[in-house]
């Protein structure tokens, strides 16, 4: 989920960038304002309440608010995100929004306040007077609006700068300027919102066909980077035409062309990945650092580190097996390269998946039973994951 709460004085344009906002991000809009003036149009008890109170410009009371709004996130299940406009007008629905949230397992994320001095507010809402047809726009009232924003909004900006959440933009600049200045920040807090799972195992313990399942069970990018590689040969891409002749040379990849690889792949799904699963990298510790650093450069984390386990004589069956399949070549006998597959994972990724051990945990998943088994542990552990990101 992702929550976001647009804070600013009347008239500072956050009806305005909503729109683009919820578009883009699917997320479920809340203004308490609109939703007060829904209530007065179909004539409830909270709308007579509220209605009086609006038309003078002073600040509807939070037991009112509270209602409102409980309403809209319970009629709201599975939301994405909700987006707040006009709420938290007051500290005491600082509090308010925190256990709503609470409720739903998760938090906002961040505030941004669009900064717009008075006389900018006050000209734009007596502009808005003429066409919007709200009672509330013209000047006695909106002198009213803004001194409850100064005197029991402002304030609650404090309670977010402390928890590190407020983000202050310039709200006098074009729609389009500020709208950029919210995209960037939403991006970068989604990044932070990241799934990165790196997948490992021992050749045969399905760690391949396990990660591309999650990944398209829930959303999250593939990294494969051998796949990868094979792709840039594909393509015959200058990339690809280095790649095909390390191959014929019996050479190694050299960690250069795979970090472009990753690289180039992160910056493509800036906007849109959910999170990432890397199967077959890092191999080595020098990968392993060079993962975290890609990753921190693109604003994020690795988060979940899975190892699958299946014994060994069980992972000397199926590759076997599978070797039957595959075009064995006369001097590679099956039994020779199957050890050396498994020999590199020992000496080479072993000691990566103890560094991870060391740093952060690493989920040992059972790998043995069929691949729908091993798939319900494997999904159970991502799940858990998205979880504690909300
Ligand atoms: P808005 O559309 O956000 O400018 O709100 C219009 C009017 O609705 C305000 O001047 C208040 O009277 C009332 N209102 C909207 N949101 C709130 C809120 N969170 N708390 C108290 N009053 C509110």
């Amino acid at each position: 989920m992702f929550n976001l709460a647009l804070f600013g004085p009347p008239g500072a344009g956050k009806g305005t960038q909503s729109e683009a906002l919820i578009r883009r991000y699917d997320l479920i809009y809340i203004s308490t304002g609109e939703l007060l003036r829904k209530e007065i149009r179909d004539g409830t008890r909270l709308g007579q309440e509220a209605q009086a109170i609006i038309a003078s410009g002073g600040l509807v009371s939070d037991e009112i608010i509270v209602q409102i709004i409980e309403k809209t996130i319970t009629g709201n299940p599975g939301a994405g995100g909700f987006l707040f406009d006009g709420f938290p007008r007051t500290y005491v629905q600082a509090y308010i929004l925190d256990g709503l949230m609470h409720n739903l397992n998760t938090s906002l994320h961040a505030l941004v306040s669009l900064e717009v001095p008075e006389e900018e507010s006050v000209r734009r809402l007596l502009d808005r007077g003429r066409s919007s047809g709200r009672s509330d726009d013209n000047d006695a009232v909106i002198r009213t609006r803004l001194r409850e924003y100064r005197d029991k909004t402002l304030p609650v900006l404090a309670f977010y700068r402390e928890r590190g959440l407020c983000h202050e933009i310039d709200g006098t600049r074009s729609v389009e300027e500020v709208g950029a200045s919210i995209q960037s920040i939403v991006a970068h807090e989604l990044r932070k919102r990241l799934l990165n799972v790196v997948v490992f195992g021992y050749p045969g313990s399905g760690r391949g066909s396990q990660s591309a399942a999650l990944a398209q069970k829930y959303g999250l990018e593939f990294v494969a980077t051998g796949r990868m590689l094979e792709e840039e040969i594909r393509r015959d891409t200058a990339l690809g035409r280095r790649i095909k002749q390390l191959y014929e040379n019996g050479e190694l990849v050299p960690d250069e062309i795979v970090i472009q690889l990753i690289e180039q792949r992160l910056e493509q799904t800036r906007d849109t990945a959910k999170g990432y699963i890397f199967k077959g990298y890092p191999r080595t510790l020098v990968q392993s650092y060079i993962l975290d650093g890609l990753l921190r450069k693109h604003g994020s984390t690795l988060n979940m580190i899975l190892e699958i386990e299946v014994p060994m004589l069980e992972l000397i069956t199926r590759l076997d097996a599978r070797s039957k399949t595959d075009r064995a070549m006369p001097y590679d006998s099956a039994l020779p390269r199957i050890v050396r597959r498994l020999s590199e994972h020992e000496t080479k990724t072993l000691p990566v998946i103890e560094r991870y051990r060391k740093l952060r945990g690493v989920q040992v998943i059972d790998g043995r039973g069929s691949f729908e088994e091993v798939s319900a542990r494997v999904s159970a552990a991502v799940e858990e994951g998205f979880r504690l990101l909300r």
